[in-house]
């Protein structure tokens, strides 16, 4: 990486509306009202994070000061107007974010700004970013503007949340709602850069970046950016899965012929690979879901359009769609969905999951007595309402003592205890008894469950662990119980430890903002003073994804130490980028390994991995 590296994200910056990727039909509105000469005092563009939103308004905002727009509404980007817009000095944009500043002084200092006419050109145009953030204050301060702005004067709000935008600002803007960017016009836009940058990627790489970037190509050139820069000029499938921690989708076509063949050992073998490699069971198993919609709209033509994926890696979902009959295909979507559902309050995670397997297994092989002329392996002559045998089957093979135990909705009341081998209960475990027969109120203790149950329950005996016998203070001690403090400005120390807490606390509560906690699940904060704090990431993009979210991560920050006036640097590591992203159950153990007070905090506020 050179010295005048720039990240993709600004480098390949739309500079017309031509060049935006995934919002035709949006910017040819917008050139059509500029052409026209058609335009709004007020827009408000909503939509996700990443899609152009930003990019679109200072378009806009240099298109309608152009001196020779082309005929189609594009700005020339030759005058001296869009080169001052393109060299960012022009005076003719003003841009606020209300992510951090948000109060009415910085709202004032915008309509003190709006009285002053444009020196050179025809429109001041104001953008306003997150404008959903804005004080309510703010919002009425800005209102009076909005309703009587000079003639030259044009608002751009922007917003990622348009629900949260008050009704009296809504009315007065054109709304443009930015759709999510598809998998195939990111991958285009991958291809395209690769070749300025002389890079070679195979297909089912950029896929994998599409995918993972849900939506957004602010952060499909982050990551982008991300895995070019540890594969030197050629990114294949395999390194772009291991540099992003994504499951080979090779496993879930592995799993889908075990399903298709029955073969319940297989299928439960190859999940046991898949938590040997660090994957989350949940993660997994939402993955499994994916892949069968994936199988279900590959398995007519009419619907191949919603397959997000290119040419080469479609084929191989309607090779294997061709393969099981449409009732798998919505069953096993059933059957991952409610394991889905049922995840984070079962008590064995994995028998939860295994359960399911064994299940998709039996969709397309039907049960002995079903069909008495076959003769399936002794594991299938389980009946599904009889869960007693299908739990003991399901106990042999596992490698590992199950992580999570919670409780597990099973068809019918289980009468033998199974898996009384000792397990480690490392968070999310409520202190358990062994099982217990709805039926037969006097055996043994309560649970401790604060909600009745419903009668059909399998509860899974848990030693308790010596974290879990540190009960009480540390609830107390929790970084969460010093945000109730009414202060108007807050200053309390705070430790490392508590600043690890809260930053895992983050990353738990924002299991979709994936490339965001990827990242910070490999940037631990180290308190710099009492009112500072740093992080080292690997890369420049890294220090985009945290910019992204950095206003809401410092006021959780801040909340949970107490301290409103505690700031977070961005550093760029000396040290080169680390072999992988850790997995958030590593995340975990590694913080617990230093931390005792943190299994109590996930225990107390019941958190657990999504
Ligand atoms: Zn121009």
């Amino acid at each position: 990486m050179s010295n005048n590296y720039i990240v993709s994200a600004r480098k390949y910056r739309p500079a017309t509306f031509r060049s935006v990727v995934g919002q035709e039909s949006l910017t040819h509105t917008l050139k059509t009202a500029i052409s026209s000469g058609r335009l709004a005092h007020a827009y408000l563009f909503c939509g996700p994070r990443g899609v152009g939103k930003t990019t679109c308004a200072r378009i806009f905002a240099k298109t309608i000061n152009c001196l020779n727009p082309t005929a189609e509404g594009e700005a020339c980007n030759e005058c001296e107007l869009c080169r001052a817009f393109n060299e960012q000095r022009s005076y003719n944009i003003t841009e606020l974010d209300a992510a951090s500043n948000n109060s009415v002084d910085d709202i004032r200092n915008i309509n003190e700004q709006v009285r002053i006419p444009p020196q050179t050109g025809r429109y001041r145009v104001f953008i306003i970013d997150e404008v959903h953030m804005l004080t309510t204050a703010a919002f009425n301060a800005f209102l009076k503007t909005l309703e009587e702005p000079p003639e030259y004067a044009i608002f751009i709000l922007a917003t990622t949340e348009k629900q949260k935008v008050i009704p009296t600002i809504l009315s007065r803007c054109q709304i443009y709602d930015f759709s999510r960017i598809t998998v195939p016009d990111i991958v285009k836009q991958l291809q395209y850069i690769c070749e300025e940058e002389h890079v070679e990627a195979e297909p089912a790489a950029l896929n994998v970046i599409a995918q993972k970037a849900d939506g957004g190509m602010r952060d499909a050139l982050s990551i982008f950016d991300q895995v070019t820069a540890s594969c030197e000029g050629h990114i294949t499938y395999r390194s772009a899965i291991e540099n992003l921690n994504v499951l080979d989708y090779d496993y879930y076509f592995k799993l889908v012929e075990a399903f298709i063949a029955g073969d319940v050992p297989q299928a439960l073998l190859i999940y046991r690979d898949i938590r040997e490699k660090g994957f989350d069971s949940q993660f997994f198993i939402n993955g499994l879901g994916q892949h069968v919609r994936d199988l279900m709209v590959s398995s007519t033509p009419q619907t191949h359009s919603l397959l997000e994926m290119n040419a080469e890696v479609a084929q191989l979902y309607v090779t294997q769609a061709a393969k099981v009959t449409p009732r798998f295909l919505y069953h096993s979507i059933e059957l991952c969905n409610n394991c889905d559902l049922n995840y984070r309050n079962a008590t064995s995670k994995q028998l939860l999951v295994e359960l399911t397997l064994i299940k998709m297994c039996q969709i397309m092989n039907p049960l002995p007595q079903d069909q008495p002329a076959q003769q399936p392996p002794a594991i299938k002559k389980v009946q599904p309402a009889q869960a007693q045998p299908v739990a003991q089957a399901v106990a042999q093979p596992m490698a590992q003592p199950m992580a999570q135990p919670v409780a597990q909705p099973v068809a019918q009341p289980v009468a033998q205890p199974m898996a009384q081998q000792p397990q480690p209960a490392r968070y999310a475990a409520p202190q358990q008894q062994a099982y217990q027969q709805p039926q037969q109120p006097a055996q043994q203790r309560r649970p401790v469950y604060g909600t009745p149950r419903p009668a059909a329950r399998i509860m899974v005996n848990v030693p308790s662990t010596p974290a879990d016998q540190q009960t009480g203070p540390a609830a107390q001690q929790g970084p969460t119980a010093d945000a109730a403090g009414a202060d108007p400005v807050r200053q309390k120390a705070f430790t490392d430890q508590q600043l690890n807490d809260a930053w895992v606390a983050y990353i738990i509560a924002h299991p979709h903002e994936h490339v965001v906690v990827n990242t910070m699940r490999m940037a631990y904060p180290k308190r710099v003073n009492d009112t500072l704090c740093e992080i080292e990431v690997q890369n420049p993009s890294q220090v985009e994804f945290i910019e992204t979210v950095k206003p809401q991560l410092l006021a959780h920050l801040r909340n949970a130490v107490g301290n409103d006036m505690l700031a977070l640097d961005v550093k760029i590591s000396e040290r080169g980028p680390s072999a992988r992203m850790l997995t958030p159950r590593e995340v975990v153990e590694e913080i617990q390994k230093n931390n005792p007070a943190f299994t109590q905090f996930i225990k107390d506020y019941q958190l657990g991995l999504a």
